[in-house]
């Protein structure tokens, strides 16, 4: 039976997957296939979740797009692409570059995001194109950047099993990365005094396996982690060779000094003994992980409180070391890789930001001299830009922003409005592929090659099995074929995903002198059978780690001209919104178990389905009671916004005055049901991240 190793498309854990009896996917047949963990896989070790599992459920056919289409009518590849490439150029040549968006999605693989990369920055001249990794986890990058000079996530999931003290913060672990929750719950199984500390407002399911909960309020975290690191210096807890490594030490302590524990725990919601708690465990002489995703991420501050969490490990001296470090999760498979092309507005290319120098050099080695001289609209932004008229064509690729960001309302106004709408996807049964003029066939999981890095900097093959289905294409070919129509054939002149690769890969280290720890440039030299067999490693991959490198920092040496940290001083605000009485209660939204993202894929498969089927929220009994709900009735939640439909939960794992609701529905699976319709725009103004987290509603 034919086996092959290949990378699961969901969560940003990345397992390792084996894929045995694939067979061609033909009209009408499913390939009958069978998922399994790969034991040969550093990231998961064997180990897989229902999600991945049930992987072989959703490789029929049912809701593929199979043929390009311009405006809803089946045309040719040759027909749609010149149309497409027409329609950019003529809109380039009337408006300017400025008037085109891409918007790209951490489901692409490395290669396709780099095409795409390229085309629009490189080639089209503008910095517009971004991502619905916007949502996920800029807000950590920025932090990284303003810790450490670079985006670099300093430690990997070997260390959260090393670590004596786990703290999770804004993050359900056990739903939303259940094979990095069963690495951590095997190894407090074999070392029980390995403590779990679970930071969230609701009680999760992961919550309620830690040993330690702080149901915060809303959006204190900043304040949680600044009193922390004020603990930390008050009671003598800071690390000599880690004080000597930072600067900023004077105005961090200073902006944390009023952050005493009374106050934290006043701020934050808690008594003091649970704040001290926490502070003595973190502040023993033990290994400190603390894991964080979109909890932390998607806020208004999210950056700040990004930062609180990495000052702590800074002057604490957690970091850089095993069972060591602050470590952001990213949701998507390729989250990472995204940001490692320059997949973000903010970023050029290749860790790279839009300095004159970098220009230079990026133009250079691309062998253009139209490459974009600024950073374009960051996700919400991008989609404002839209409806004002800004914009006029905007690409879509593999993501479903009509109900994924926030106010979808307005995302289905500018998409309503706008000249030219190309949106590439394996489905066109999305609410956002009904807006395109013109719709595109990707090829899907499986039926492609490439790469994606996971959380942990590890990148990884998704490798082909099946044969793609009707005239789906790989994005990568769908970007260039556009480009060389464009008139920049040489540029895209890729016959196979391997020379994007080693293009990307060289680019990394095109005259880096040291500067940039994103440094692969030493797989540019692979051959196609090297590269297509090539086994999962962590970047930087160069001349000083030829095997990769699974912990950085540990010279203490980071990416500023001193090589120092920075210690970033966090002054904690709250949430943008407030809860007033026509508007009382606060929103939280986030994954459940077994859907992804808009259920575009999960939502396919009846086993999935199960366990939870129709769109809910979660309210405490006392809520309910007042505005008269009663368990299972149907709730109109309301905003500022807009308004959506779901069933009523009525648990008090939900506390007062807050309701959660998962934000995986959409009116393509029930009338009325998206929550993005209900959030509301706000974002941090450093990442740009939505604050997703806190918005007011009433039931
Ligand atoms: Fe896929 Fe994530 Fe489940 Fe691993 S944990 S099998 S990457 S969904």
């Amino acid at each position: 039976m034919n086996e092959t190793r290949t990378t699961c498309p969901y969560c940003g854990t990345g397992c390792g997957l084996r894929v045995s009896g694939a067979s061609a996917n033909v009209a009408g047949q499913i390939p009958a296939i069978k998922v399994q963990g790969d034991n040969s896989h550093p990231a998961n070790l064997g180990r897989i979740c229902v999600k991945g599992s049930a992987l072989d459920k959703t490789m029929g056919l049912q809701g593929r797009l199979l043929a390009p289409h311009i405006k809803h009518q089946r045309v040719s590849w040759e027909q749609a692409l010149d149309h497409a490439a027409q329609r950019l150029a003529d809109i380039i040549q009337q408006y300017g570059p400025d008037a085109i968006a891409f918007y790209a999605s951490g489901q692409l693989l490395t290669e396709d995001y780099y095409a795409a990369n390229k085309l629009m920055k490189g080639f089209i001249g503008s910095g517009n194109i971004d991502t619905n990794s916007r949502l996920c986890m800029s807000s950590a990058v920025a932090a990284y950047k303003r810790a450490f000079g670079e985006d670099a996530v300093p430690c990997n999931y070997e260390d959260i099993e090393l670590a004596d003290v786990v703290v999770l913060v804004g993050s359900n672990l056990a739903w939303a990365h259940p094979v990095l929750w069963q690495r951590l719950a095997a190894a407090r199984a074999a070392r029980p005094d390995m403590q779990i500390i679970a930071i969230d407002p609701r009680r999760s399911t992961t919550c309620a396996e830690a040993d330690l909960h702080l149901a915060i309020t809303p959006g204190s975290d900043s304040a949680l982690f600044t009193g922390l690191v004020n603990w930390l210096i008050t009671e003598g807890k800071e690390d000599a060779l880690w004080r000597s490594r930072t600067v900023g030490r004077t105005e961090t302590a200073q902006a944390a000094a009023p952050w005493t524990a009374d106050k934290v725990a006043e701020y934050c919601g808690l008594s003091r003994n649970q704040v001290e708690a926490f502070y003595q465990l973190y502040c023993k002489p033990r290994r400190v992980m603390t894991l964080w995703c979109m909890g932390i991420n998607q806020s208004a501050t999210g950056t700040d409180k990004c930062n609180a969490i990495i000052n702590a490990h800074l002057v604490s001296g957690q970091i850089a070391s095993p069972g060591c470090g602050p470590f952001s999760l990213t949701g998507q498979p390729n989250a990472m890789g995204g940001r490692e092309v320059g997949g973000l507005a903010n970023q050029l290319a290749a860790h790279m930001d839009f300095t004159p120098e970098a220009i230079e050099r990026v133009g250079r080695f691309w062998g253009s001299n139209r490459t974009a001289h600024k950073p374009g609209y960051k996700a919400v932004e991008l989609f404002q830009a839209v409806e004002r008229g800004d914009i006029k064509a905007i690409w879509i690729m593999g993501t479903n922003p009509a109900v994924s960001l926030p106010d979808t309302n307005q995302v289905a106004r500018a998409l309503a409005m706008c000249e030219c709408v190309i949106v590439s996807d394996i489905t066109a049964h999305t609410t956002t592929a009904a807006f395109a003029d013109v719709l595109f066939p990707a090829q899907g999981w499986g039926e492609k090659e490439g790469t994606v890095t996971n959380s942990e900097r590890r990148i990884s093959r998704q490798r082909r099995f099946a044969e793609p289905p009707g005239e789906a294409r790989p994005d990568w070919w769908i970007i260039a074929q556009i480009a060389r129509r464009m008139g920049y054939e040489k540029a895209f002149d890729w016959s196979h995903p391997h020379e994007i690769f080693s293009e990307h890969a060289a680019l990394t280290g095109f005259e880096n002198q040291g500067e940039r720890l994103f440094d692969i440039s030493r797989l540019s030299r692979l051959t196609r059978t090297e590269w297509e067999q090539l086994q999962p490693i962590q970047w930087p991959v160069n001349s000083h780690y030829p095997a990769g490198c699974p912990r950085l920092f540990q010279d203490g040496v980071f990416a500023f001209p001193d090589g120092k940290a920075r210690l970033v001083p966090v002054h904690p605000q709250p949430p943008r919104g407030t809860t007033s009485k026509y508007y009382p209660l606060v929103m939280n939204t986030g994954r459940i178990r077994d859907q992804w993202h808009t259920m575009t894929r999960t939502g396919m498969v009846e086993g999935l389905l199960q366990h939870r089927n129709k769109p809910y929220c979660e309210i405490n009994p006392a809520d309910a009671s007042q505005a008269g709900i009663t368990e299972n009735r149907l709730v109109r939640l309301q905003s500022a916004t807009g308004w959506m439909l779901c069933r009523a939960v009525i648990t008090d794992a939900q506390p007062v005055g807050q309701v959660f609701v998962p934000m995986h529905w959409s009116s393509q699976f029930a009338l009325q049901s998206q929550p993005g319709a209900l959030i509301t725009a706000h974002r941090c103004e450093i990442s740009g991240q939505p604050e997703s987290k806190f918005t007011p509603v009433r039931a």
